[in-house]
């Protein structure tokens, strides 16, 4: 650590950075900073932190008990490339003012999730893959009118809004995947995102437009060790939308933005590695698969309704959740199905490629809890010896929006609402507090803020209960 502070240090010095910026996450996900001058920067700062107002976070600190400490991570640094003055940011975890890790700091819980995984013994290593799809949308007509703005939009109409009126023609619905320019307006937009990442240190693998007709946009970039992984989506996050602003564009990560069009996901890849070793990889099993990684599969797929609460946990998570846009539905395996929950890539033929894509999450995921969640999960398959094929949970290889009602009546589903969700992860948590990674007061205070948002969304009058009733 002290060599990397040293590195930090020279690199304010070398680069004329003037001011150093802090970051932390609230409970959800949002990320937070103070700004300090440089000057003001030394080897104590990495030591001591900077003191914040833990009171002002969603899920931290009551007013009476608000004083908290941000301490940098000096290996996080990139050069925040849309402020006019240089500025270096670092990611910070989060101390409370006796000086032990604060419980609630997300981060906190994604650091322990991996000391938990190098203590069972099982691997060293987990990597996570994160694929955040999103939307941008003509910043003048949605974003600065909040009100309403998204609820009448159906398909046909986001059809048009490629960002050029008056072409003449319009993008079939869910036919954005993947015809060249002009149909693709975001192309250029999206190298600029891509350039961006690569210069605060992000490798990215390749961009494309998605399958929703109007806007949808994913960028690939490569996996990494899981805090690690979490960081790079918070960045990649804050790339995306302040690029898309430079463009009179906003971009939202709301998994079902429009009706009737494809959503967006965050498919998460995952393997376990000991050092160089791939756990995940037999030649001749299912999909090359060794036994472990089926086991860790079996986990994934029994705590799947626990999981989607820290892992779809919004009201409109559960609307992207539906037959027919590419989104799982049911909870099985299987190699190359998009309609699966999780995927095995079988394209994925190298040993260290071997790896499996949980396609439930989406992007309004604080990605440290989810992470750290779907790693629990997939290590308390592997002890408890989770075979995935004895559990009903395939593999099933055809598409799953078509199996008969008798098919059907075998396989479990994701669950249907946020509240059903919560309810999921009130029965089945144990596998969370395993190695105390996540504590029981981590998981009520999740459970209350989110239930409070499924009550004022219940509380919300619909627009299409206008359609339904207003006449009735
Ligand atoms: N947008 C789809 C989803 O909601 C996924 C499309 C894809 O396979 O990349 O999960
Ligand atoms: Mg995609
Ligand atoms: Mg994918």
């Amino acid at each position: 650590k002290k060599e990397a502070v040293h590195q930090v240090l020279e690199r304010i010095k070398a680069q004329n950075i003037q001011f150093v910026d802090f970051r932390i996450v609230d409970l959800l996900g949002r990320q937070h900073h103070v700004t300090v001058p440089a000057s003001e920067v030394d080897e104590r700062t990495f030591e001591m932190g900077v003191a914040f107002d833990g009171s002002s976070l969603t899920g931290y600190r009551s007013i009476e008990e608000s004083d908290m400490v941000m301490v940098p991570d000096p290996t996080s640094a990139f050069v925040d490339p849309f402020v006019e003055a240089p500025t270096l940011s670092l990611v910070c975890n989060i101390y409370t003012p006796e000086g032990d890790p604060y419980t609630r700091d997300p981060r906190n819980i994604a650091r322990k999730a991996e000391a938990y995984l190098k203590e069972t013994g099982i691997a060293t290593t987990a990597y996570f893959g994160p694929e955040a799809e999103f939307f941008l949308f003509d910043n003048v007509q949605y974003g600065n009118s909040m009100k309403g703005a998204f609820y009448f939009i159906d398909s046909e109409e986001a059809a048009w809004n490629t960002g050029e009126p008056g072409l003449g023609y319009k993008v079939r619905v869910k036919g954005g995947y993947f015809p060249v320019a002009p149909t693709d307006t975001m192309a250029d937009i999206r190298n600029e995102m891509c350039q961006l990442l690569e210069r605060c240190g992000i490798r990215v693998e390749r961009h494309h437009h998605e399958v929703a007709t109007a806007g949808q946009g994913e960028i690939n970039f490569r996996f990494d060790t899981l805090t690690r992984a979490a960081d790079n989506l918070l960045l990649f996050k804050y790339i995306v939308r302040n690029v898309a602003k430079k463009h009179g564009k906003t971009a939202t990560f709301m998994p079902k933005p429009i009706v009737g069009d494809n959503g967006s996901g965050m498919h998460t890849h995952q393997s376990l590695f000991n050092g160089d070793t791939p756990l995940f990889y037999e030649k001749g099993g299912y999909a090359n698969l060794s036994q472990l990684a089926l086991y860790y599969i079996g986990g994934i797929l029994k705590h799947a309704p626990a999981l989607t609460a820290l892992t779809n946990p919004s009201t409109n998570s559960f609307k992207r959740l539906v037959p027919g846009y590419e989104a799982p539905v049911n909870l099985v395996f299987s190699k190359g199905n998009r309609s699966a929950a999780i995927r095995v890539p079988v394209a994925a033929v190298s040993p260290k490629a071997a790896r499996i894509e949980f396609r439930t999450p989406d992007p309004t995921c604080n990605p440290y809890l989810a992470f750290a969640a779907m790693l629990l999960a997939g290590l308390d398959g592997i002890r408890n010896r989770i075979d995935p094929t004895e559990h009903g949970f395939g593999p099933i290889d055809k598409n799953l929006y078509e199996l008969s009602d008798e098919e059907k009546k075998s396989i479990k589903s994701v669950p249907a609402s946020l509240d059903e969700a919560l309810d999921a992860l009130e029965e089945d948590h144990a596998f969370l507090l395993a190695g105390d990674v996540f504590t029981k007061d981590v998981i009520e205070t999740w459970i209350a803020l989110k239930r409070e948002e499924a009550r004022s969304v219940n509380r919300t009058t619909h627009p299409k209960e206008y359609e339904l009733y207003y006449d009735l």
